[in-house]
């Protein structure tokens, strides 16, 4: 991949707390090769894994960056991770470490904003200038795009936008804070939500109070939505409260951030027609001004689960095109 010509194959990683995906991506955002294993719990172990990895890919496809896909705090710099609640690194330099490794260029990113970048270039925010980005599975995870690039605030954190408080005294939240969004908008949420209702009224449910009765700890918000499709009186309820938190949490970053899309992400996303046409009508009914002003559009990802990866190879990808155009005499490895 030497010669100076660009780059047509990264490897894009997802990083999960259970898993490791690492995918072979052309410019193009499809995925030629994947490579999956479970991922280990010492920083040690990890780096040798993503390192095994990478280097087997390597062995069948020409690859010129790796970009990393991780759920936490990723340094402005995008090569330290500060702090990631289900990985072992602690202000580690885990671009550097694996650079060394393999002798490839290495990026980290936030997984929201490398979704976010997947789904500009190949899929449901192309076209958008300044988007907003919701991923919502057990929590919520965000992410901006302001003017076509990546908000990433001064400090690497933002947007936390599922622990912005909408309930004082609300939920307990993981993060230490009472009635976060999250608490309320999120596929815990639908959990939570549909416990408290059956707990006032479970004679109103058909499906759920059965299951619940069965087996609490079994539910999961994938369940309740299941529930609404079957017609369980308290599951569309459920739903319609998630709705409305959705919307009105919607409202509140629009009002901050006035974006011409939103995009709605993450396993809870795949049930969109229980709740989707409801938050747009809540959304509405919550701005400030909507009768003086534009709304963004508010749409469904399109890449599913592998947004992560593809984005975080399209941004090892631009930012090893963007080294060879400033230093262009500079090899990018040995
Ligand atoms: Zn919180």
């Amino acid at each position: 991949m030497r010669g100076g010509g660009s780059v047509s194959l990264t490897v894009g990683i997802d990083l999960g707390g259970t898993n490791i995906r690492a995918s072979v991506v052309d410019s193009a955002g499809e995925v030629l090769d994947t490579v999956t294993a479970p991922t280990p719990q010492s920083a040690r172990a990890l780096e040798d894994c993503l390192a095994r990895t990478v280097r087997e890919l390597c062995g069948r496809h020409a690859i010129g960056a790796v970009g990393l896909a991780v759920a936490g705090f990723v340094d402005e710099d995008r090569a330290t991770v500060r702090f990631a609640p289900h990985l072992p690194w602690e202000d580690a330099p885990v671009a550097q470490r694996l650079t060394d490794r393999l002798g490839l260029p290495v990026i980290l990113e936030h997984d929201a904003n490398a979704a976010m970048w997947a789904e500009y270039r190949f899929g449901a925010a192309a076209g958008g200038r300044n988007v907003v980005l919701v991923a919502i599975g057990t929590g919520i995870g965000a992410a901006l795009l302001a003017n076509g690039q990546l908000y990433r605030g001064s400090f690497g954190v933002a947007p936390e936008l599922g622990h912005l408080q909408v309930v004082p005294q609300g939920r307990p939240c993981a993060c230490g804070k009472r009635g976060c969004w999250e608490r309320y908008c999120s596929g815990t949420a639908l959990v939570d939500t549909a416990l408290e209702m059956l707990a006032t009224d479970p004679q109103r449910s058909t499906v759920l109070a059965r299951e619940a009765g069965r087996d609490p700890g079994s539910f999961t918000g994938r369940r309740v939505a299941g529930a609404a499709q079957d017609g369980d009186l308290v599951a569309l309820d459920v739903m319609a409260d998630f709705a409305r938190w959705l919307g009105l949490g919607l409202a509140f970053v629009s009002d901050l951030f006035d974006p011409d899309l939103i995009v709605v992400a993450g396993g809870v996303s795949t049930s969109a027609p229980l709740f989707l046409d409801d938050a747009r009508e809540h959304y509405a009914a919550s701005i400030t001004g909507a009768r003086h002003r534009r709304l963004a559009r508010i749409r469904t990802a399109q890449l599913g689960e592998a947004a992560g990866m593809i984005g975080a190879a399209e941004l090892a990808r631009a930012a090893l095109e963007a080294q060879r155009d400033a230093v262009p005499v500079a090899p990018a490895r040995r």
